[in-house]
C-alpha cells in the first residue's frame, strides 16, 4: 500500500481503538483467512468467580468447610486466575487460612502442596490422573458442570477426590457480535485454551465459534497457530497472557488486548486498546481498505 494508505489507514485505527504497530501488520490484516482466539481473558473476561462447591470429604474425614480451607492454602500460593478466584472464595466464606509447603505448580494442570501433614493437589483431571486418584462419584458431578460451560477444578487430599468447584468466567459483552462480523467477513474463527474439552465446547457454541481446541498446554499454543498456518492460510491471533506471547509472535497477525500483560503487548502487532474483541473485525476491515486504495 502506498505510504499515505498505510497513514489513514493507521489514523483510522487510533481513531475505533486499533493500534497497528507496522505498516506490514495493517496489510497482513487484509489476508486474514482464519483468526485464532485465546479463551481466558480475551473472549472472556478473565475474572473467574466460584458457582458451585460439591464436597464429599468422607474419604478422609473432613467437613466442608476444612476442604475448602486446604484446597485455599494450595490456591494461595499459585498466580492462576482459578487460584485466586478459589482462595477468594474460601476467604469470603471465613474457612481457615492454613500455611502450605512444598508448592509447586504443574503447568497446564493445577498445583500441588503439603497442608496439615496432608498432600493436597488442586487442578483438572489430568492433575488428578497423573497423581493416580479415581474421581469416583465427583466424576459425573464434573461432567455435569462442564457441560454447562463452568471450569471444574477438582480437589484431592491424600490420594482421594474430595471436591469439585466450578468456576464461570463471563464472556466479554461483544465477544459474539465480534466472531458474527468476522463470519460476516467471510473468516473462519476459532477459540484456543487450555480448559477442558466440554467447557470450551460449550463456551464455543455460545460464541458461534466454528472450531474449539482445547486443553492445550501453555507451552503449544503457537504449535496450534503453526497448524492452522499450515496449508498456506494466513493465521491471526488474539490473546492476553504471558503464555500467549510465542503463539502472537508465530501468527501472521499477532493481536494483543490491551488490558493484557505487558509481554502480550510487547509481542503483538496490534493492539486492542479498549480490550474489545470487536477491534479484529474492525482491525481486518482497515487492513482490506488500506490494501485497497493502493490499486
Ligand atoms: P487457560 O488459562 O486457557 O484456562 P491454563 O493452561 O492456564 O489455561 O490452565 C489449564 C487448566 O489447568 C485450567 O483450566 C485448570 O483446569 C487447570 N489449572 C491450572 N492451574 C490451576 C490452579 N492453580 N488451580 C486449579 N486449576 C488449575
Ligand atoms: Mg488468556
Amino acid at each position: 500500500a502506498t505510504p499515505t494508505a498505510i497513514m489513514v489507514g493507521t489514523g483510522l485505527g487510533a481513531q475505533r481503538g486499533v493500534l497497528f504497530k507496522s505498516a506490514t501488520a495493517l496489510e497482513t490484516a487484509a489476508h486474514i483467512a482464519t483468526v485464532a482466539f485465546d479463551k481466558t481473558g480475551t473472549l472472556t473476561k478473565g475474572e473467574p468467580e466460584v458457582t458451585d462447591v460439591i464436597v464429599d470429604g468422607s474419604a478422609v474425614g473432613l467437613d466442608e468447610d476444612t476442604v475448602l480451607a486446604l484446597a485455599a492454602a494450595v490456591e494461595r500460593e499459585s498466580e492462576h486466575p482459578l487460584a485466586a478466584a478459589v482462595a477468594a472464595y474460601a476467604a469470603d466464606r471465613a474457612a481457615p487460612v492454613l500455611p502450605a509447603t512444598g508448592f509447586h505448580n504443574v503447568p497446564g494442570h493445577g498445583a500441588i502442596a503439603q497442608v496439615d501433614g496432608r498432600t493436597v493437589a488442586v487442578g483438572n483431571a489430568k492433575l488428578l490422573a497423573a497423581e493416580g486418584v479415581d474421581l469416583g462419584r465427583l466424576g459425573p458431578r464434573r461432567d455435569q458442570l462442564a457441560a454447562g460451560g463452568r471450569t471444574a477444578v477438582l480437589v484431592a487430599i491424600d490420594g482421594h477426590a474430595v471436591a469439585v468447584i466450578a468456576l464461570a468466567d463471563a464472556a466479554r459483552p461483544s465477544s459474539a457480535a465480534a466472531v458474527a462480523a468476522l463470519h460476516e467477513a467471510g473468516v473462519r474463527v476459532v477459540m484456543i485454551t487450555g480448559d477442558n474439552a466440554a467447557t470450551g465446547r460449550r463456551i464455543g457454541d455460545t460464541l458461534g465459534i466454528d472450531e474449539v481446541i482445547a486443553e492445550v498446554l501453555p507451552a503449544d499454543k503457537a504449535t496450534k497457530i503453526a497448524e492452522l498456518q499450515a496449508g498456506g492460510a494466513k493465521v491471526a491471533f488474539v490473546g492476553d497472557g504471558v503464555n500467549d506471547a510465542p503463539a502472537l509472535a508465530t501468527a501472521d497477525v499477532g493481536v494483543a488486548i490491551g488490558a493484557g500483560t505487558d509481554v502480550a503487548i510487547e509481542s503483538a502487532d496490534v493492539v486492542l486498546m479498549t480490550s474489545d474483541p470487536l477491534g479484529v473485525p474492525t482491525a481486518l476491515t482497515i487492513g482490506q481498505a488500506t490494501v485497497r486504495k493502493e490499486k
